[in-house]
């Protein structure tokens, strides 16, 4: 019998729920709203009480707590949603289902489709959006010990025309986040991303704080390929300006052989990455168990 896979990514704003075959297709989906802690988790069990599957994964908004040993396990943490802090969010779908669960943030399901369908197995992924998150996976793993990594709220260096500028994370003002994420350009300059002018200095801003967290993570970690995806991404003038950053900032320290192959934006529209993510992710826990 062919198996099926779920996939929930829990967003602020929805949660969309999609069930797949064995090659990664999606046969139905729906997108559930965000509203109440309760309401929403019940219409994701009554999802798929009605399109079962074998297996599942969450890649959830965060921050979470991802230690299987932790009493909290399955926990949004202290997020600034409001109801959303302290409530578990795999143990009702758990109960309700009786199926294995593979609990992991948004971003580390983004990186992991993306490691499957770029094929490779040393990945780091930003999303740069509401918040900006990153993961990274080693050999096929994500990394993360006591926690997942919280490359967003990096520390980076001003942008000489930004000096003025304190930057929007409600804990660190001015770290990644604070002076790069969509909000970071709405404090700016009044004006949304999506309504902000291609001639605007605020991109080449941007871009050289996205550039300097790729610069980090490749020093830092060495992967094989960057993606970087979210809602200021889909301004595609972004990825050049940010390409353009970094090899000045790298300085040809180490060789990065194609830059072109090396920071890329993501293979499938609106995060569908996720989605193919979760459905490995969830068929990796019948490989295991
Ligand atoms: P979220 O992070 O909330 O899941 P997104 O990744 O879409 O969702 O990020 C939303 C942020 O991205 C907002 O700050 C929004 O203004 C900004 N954004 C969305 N679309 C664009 C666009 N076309 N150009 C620039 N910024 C955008
Ligand atoms: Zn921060």
């Amino acid at each position: 019998m062919m198996k099926r896979y779920g996939s929930v990514e829990a967003g602020g704003t929805k949660f969309i729920c999609a069930v797949g075959n064995e090659n990664n297709e999606i046969i139905i989906s729906e997108a559930i709203p965000t509203t109440t802690y309760e309401e929403t988790i019940k219409k994701v069990i009554v999802f798929f009480e009605k399109n079962r599957v074998d297996a599942l994964a969450i890649g959830s908004f965060g921050p979470v707590d991802l230690d299987i040993s932790s009493e909290q396990y399955g926990c949004i943490l202290n997020t600034p949603k409001q109801g959303w802090t302290n409530v578990n969010i795999v143990l009702p779908i758990q109960k309700a289902l009786n199926i294995p669960i593979f609990f992991t943030t948004d971003v580390n399901s983004s990186a992991y489709g993306e490691m499957h369908l770029n094929g490779c197995n040393n990945l780091v992924y930003y999303t740069i959006g509401t918040g900006i998150g990153g993961s990274a996976i080693q050999n096929g793993v994500f990394i993360g010990g006591i926690g997942h990594p919280e490359m967003g709220h990096q520390l980076i260096k001003k942008h000489p025309l930004d000096v003025n500028f304190n930057g929007v994370c409600p804990l660190h003002g001015d770290c990644l986040e604070g002076l790069a994420s969509g909000p970071s350009i709405e404090a700016r300059t009044g004006k949304k991303g999506q309504e902000l002018e291609i001639n605007s200095t605020v991109w080449d801003i941007q871009a050289y704080y996205i550039a300097q967290a790729i610069l980090n993570t490749t020093l830092v970690i060495r992967p094989e390929l960057v993606i970087v995806g979210g809602g200021v991404m889909s301004q595609h003038h972004m990825l050049d300006r940010i390409k353009m950053h970094f090899k000045k900032l790298l300085n040809n320290y180490v060789t990065i052989e194609d830059i072109d192959k090396y920071i890329k934006t993501p293979s499938v529209e609106n995060n569908g990455s996720a989605t193919i993510g979760n459905f490995l992710l969830a068929k990796n826990l019948l490989i295991k168990n």
